[in-house]
């Protein structure tokens, strides 16, 4: 699937961001368009402010997986043990909820929709 590999709403081969998630300085950065067909990557100004919205379900998911884990695994140990754990995971995390957020947004309120005659390659 296009936007599980982040790739352009439209063509489905642009990729949505131009470094690394593991590059921690420019995981967020994004070109202007789809360097492939073209499309705007950023419909309207401040359009991923939304993105913090299905950022913060993604930050409450982390938070609910990894406290049932430390729960269940480290048989209920000290709440700090808790909180050190959600820290890390959410901050390891961070690059990966902010990429997967910015690109729902795109797919689900960007009005873009994919069309198979901007792709590079013919597919049938
Ligand atoms: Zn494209």
């Amino acid at each position: 699937m296009a936007a599980v590999a982040q790739r352009c709403p439209r063509c489905h081969e642009g990729p949505l961001f131009t470094h690394s998630a593991l590059n921690l300085t420019k995981f967020a950065d994004m070109p202007e368009a789809c360097p492939v067909c073209g499309q705007a990557y950023e419909p309207e100004p401040g359009f991923y402010w939304g993105a913090m919205y299905i950022s913060f379900a993604f930050s409450t998911g982390i938070m609910l997986v990894v406290g049932f884990a430390v729960y269940f695994l480290l048989n209920d140990p000290a709440t700090w043990v808790y909180i050190v754990s959600v820290a890390v995971a959410s901050l390891l995390l961070t690059p990966l909820s902010l990429r997967y957020s910015r690109t729902l947004m795109l797919y689900w309120f960007g009005g873009v929709h994919y069309d198979p005659s901007r792709a590079r390659t013919i597919r049938s």
